[in-house]
Formats: structure tokens, C-alpha cells, sequence
């Protein structure tokens, strides 16, 4: 009876997805799109910019449209929303898998056909993945395709973004299968310091995947080609040059495939540094604007930002791991039994133990936020250091309010940004022209 409740829940939701998907707006240049732009300056208008921080950055701000700021800011709050929506929706998906044993029948099942327990676990985990994406593929499908569309942001047909969808679940889902096969043979072989011992293989596993991510999973999704353009060569790697770091090709990638938005990468490990552009930003700004952001993104690099956030995730995440063991415990004594799971150790048990780490998560935002909006405040510093171009900073980030609000109040900054505002990275862009460069 239970099991037939999981399957007529997954079947609407697939049913409800492709619907979602099907209502989707499909016109790129709708009238309401028109009007919610950003207007477009001259070489009169950046030299007849005054010179006070304050009035500079107001200049900046009046050039949104009210039709633009408003389309920006109801896309953005619509967000925090949806991070609340994102949680009470795997936290059901997760009664739904406990309720119906799912995956306390998964493991009886696969345990007759392989013998040892990390497979089991393994395989167990890969079918979780799978039955967690059918479950939330109609809020995948609203938050990924159709609001995206709503708004204009997204450049992708129903089909592409359905195969993208299959990728990443398929790497996701073997990458879960690894990851977890692993993190139960800690939680087994250990006793009561489990958790610290999970935390530890977390660490490690999610180092792994920061440092390849770039050079093995992107290449899957996007083309990389060398960028020739010696306007653009020349001046970048010059800048890359004269704070030491070692490059000799800048490449670019089809992000317009997916959407307008602007954006580049500094990475590598071991000394070797690869410059990656999007070919919004190559198409749709100017080499200050372009120097600008690379200035950003070297700062990242030059800053070993990527070790640090990696051992700020590992705070975190022992302190997730702490409660996860905590919380665990007690929801295992009380509805161990209901919904078949021996002990912490138990992969049918899964479910619960990524339902209470999502409830950590989530009250962490403003946390991993604020770390992360730390990093981002240094790049940008040291990004108008190395470029010394503010106003192609300044229009840089004017293009970010497309889809970020622009100018949020401190509280709301602080829970939700993990940007410094658009409003205030103007600010500082204006404040260093005006103390850096001579009149
Ligand atoms: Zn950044």
C-alpha cells in the first residue's frame, strides 16, 4: 500500500513537471522586458561623471529603469522564498521516502543480489538520488525553467534544459553513491565520534570536487575555446602578469547558451592558473569592463580564496555534523522503529540524516552567506587595485542588477547576499576613483 502512495507521487510529479514546463513563456523580447532596461551611456557621460563618491554612485543608480528595478528586485525577494520552498520541499520528499520504507526496502532488495555493505550503501544512496529528483523535478522545473523564462533569464529550450537536468543528476547521482558509500563505512567502523569522522571524509570529498570541478565537470556542460582577440589578450595578461600569476591562454565558454548573464573564472592548482571567460561577458562589455572582472576573479585567485573557503566549509560543516549526530540520535529513538531503520549507521536512514542536515543549512544561510560576501568584498578591492578601471567596474556591476537586487537594506544583505550589493560595490568602484586616480 505504502510503496503505491511513492509511485503515484512520483508519477504526478513528473506529470506536473512537464506541464510546468509547457506553460513556460518562450518570447525573448516581450514588451515589459523592453522597458526594464539599463540605459546606455556615452564617453560625454562617464566624463561629465562627478567626482563625489555619493553623487557618482547615484548617477549609476538613476540609469536603472523603475520597470528594471522593480523586474529585478521581485526576481531576487521571489529567491528567499524560494529557499524556504526549497526546504519544506525535501523535507516532505524525505517523510514521503521514510513513511513508505522506501529505502529501508531498497537495501533489503540490493543486499540479495551484492554482498558487501559499502555497496549496498552505495547503491542504496544512487537510488535515493534518483527518487529525490523525481520527487522535485515540478519545484526544479519552476525554479530552473519556468521562472527563469518568466523573467528573461534564461536562454535554454525545454529540451536543453531537461538534458542538462540529466547530466547533472547522472554526475550527481554517482558522485552520491561514492560520497556516501564512503561516509557510512566511517559511520559503521566508528562509535560515538562518528560524526567527526563524517565531517572529515565531507572535507576531503568536497575539496575533491571544488578542485576538478572546473577542469572535468564545466567542460561537459559548456565549449572552451582560446580567446585570439589580442584587445583583450594583451591588456588581461598583462594585468595577470604584473601580480604574478603565470598564464598564457585566456579562454572563453558559451555560457549564452544558457543565459545573459556575465561572468569568469580564475582557477587551477599547483601553481597553474587558467583564465575562463563567458561569452556574455566578451560580447556585451567593454576590455575596461572585462579587465575589471578579471581584476575581481585574479583577486580570488592571487588571495587563495578556494583553500580558505575550503576550510570555512570545514568548520561548518563539523559543526553541521555535530548537530546532524545530535538530532539523529534522538529522531532514531523516537521513530526508528516506524520507519525501519536500525541504528545512525543504517542507509535507510538516509533520508532522515539529509533532512536534518538541510534543516542546519538553512539556518546557517546567513553564515555561509557572510563568508562568502567576505571573500567577494576582498576580490573587489583587490580587483580595482590590479585593473585601476572603477567605471568599467561600476558598469560591470550595474549589469549584475538584471537579476540581483541593487540595493537592499543591511539585514536583508546580510541573510540573503552572497555578493556584496550592487548598490555598494558601485560605491567602492566610485570611492577609489576618486582617492586613486588624479583628476
Ligand atoms: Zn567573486
Amino acid at each position: 500500500m505504502s510503496k503505491k502512495i511513492l509511485w503515484i507521487v512520483i508519477a504526478l510529479a513528473v506529470l506536473f513537471s512537464i506541464v510546468i514546463a509547457a506553460m513556460a513563456p518562450t518570447s525573448q523580447g516581450d514588451a515589459s522586458r523592453a522597458t526594464a532596461q539599463i540605459a546606455v551611456v556615452d564617453d560625454a557621460w562617464r566624463a561629465a561623471l562627478p567626482r563625489d563618491p555619493v553623487a557618482a554612485t547615484e548617477a549609476y543608480m538613476s540609469r536603472i529603469s523603475p520597470a528594471a528595478k522593480a523586474r529585478s528586485d521581485a526576481y531576487f525577494e521571489g529567491g528567499y522564498w524560494l529557499q524556504l520552498l526549497d526546504l519544506i520541499v525535501g523535507l516532505a520528499a524525505a517523510l514521503l521516502l521514510l513513511r513508505t520504507r522506501a529505502l529501508a526496502s531498497t537495501r533489503d532488495w540490493i543486499a540479495k543480489k551484492v554482498r558487501p555493505m559499502w555497496l549496498i550503501d552505495t547503491f542504496t544512496a544512487m537510488v535515493y538520488s534518483v527518487l529525490v529528483s523525481l520527487i522535485t523535478f515540478p519545484v526544479a522545473a519552476y525554479e530552473g525553467y519556468y521562472r527563469e523564462h518568466l523573467y528573461g533569464l534564461s536562454n535554454l529550450s525545454a529540451i536543453d534544459w531537461f538534458v542538462e537536468n540529466i547530466m547533472m543528476l547522472s554526475i550527481s547521482t554517482v558522485a552520491m553513491g561514492i560520497a556516501v558509500g564512503l561516509l557510512y563505512i566511517a559511520l559503521r567502523r566508528t562509535s560515538r565520534n562518528w560524526w567527526i569522522w563524517g565531517a572529515g571524509i565531507g572535507v576531503v570529498l568536497i575539496g575533491v570536487m571544488m578542485l576538478l570541478a572546473p577542469t572535468y565537470i564545466d567542460p561537459l556542460f559548456n565549449t572552451y575555446k582560446p580567446i585570439t582577440e589580442e584587445r583583450i589578450k594583451t591588456p588581461v595578461m598583462a594585468m595577470m602578469r604584473a601580480n604574478g600569476v603565470p598564464i598564457d591562454n585566456l579562454y572563453q565558454f558559451d555560457a549564452s547558451k544558457q543565459s545573459n548573464r556575465v561572468s569568469a573564472n580564475v582557477s587551477g592548482i599547483f601553481g597553474s592558473a587558467a583564465v575562463r571567460m563567458n561569452d556574455n561577458l566578451l560580447n556585451r562589455s567593454t576590455v575596461s569592463e572585462i579587465k575589471a572582472v578579471l581584476g575581481h576573479e585574479l583577486g580570488h585567485y592571487t588571495m587563495n580564496h578556494i583553500y580558505k573557503a575550503w576550510m570555512e566549509v570545514a568548520i561548518v560543516l563539523v559543526i553541521g555534523f555535530a548537530f546532524v549526530k545530535w538530532s539523529l540520535d534522538w529522531s532514531i529513538a523516537k521513530w526508528g522503529v516506524e520507519f525501519g531503520i536500525k541504528d545512525h549507521a543504517d542507509i535507510a536512514g538516509f533520508p532522515l540524516f539529509v533532512a536534518l542536515f538541510s534543516v542546519f543549512m538553512f539556518i546557517a544561510t546567513p553564515i555561509n552567506n557572510t563568508l562568502i560576501r567576505t571573500q567577494e568584498t576582498e576580490a573587489d578591492m583587490f580587483g580595482l587595485n590590479a585593473s585601476a578601471e572603477p567605471l568599467g567596474f561600476a558598469e560591470a556591476m550595474l549589469k549584475l542588477t538584471e537579476y540581483r537586487k541593487s540595493d537592499p537594506g543591511h539585514v536583508e544583505e546580510f541573510i540573503f547576499f552572497d555578493h556584496p550589493s550592487p548598490k555598494k560595490r558601485i560605491y567602492a568602484a566610485m570611492r577609489w576613483r576618486a582617492e586613486q586616480l588624479k583628476p
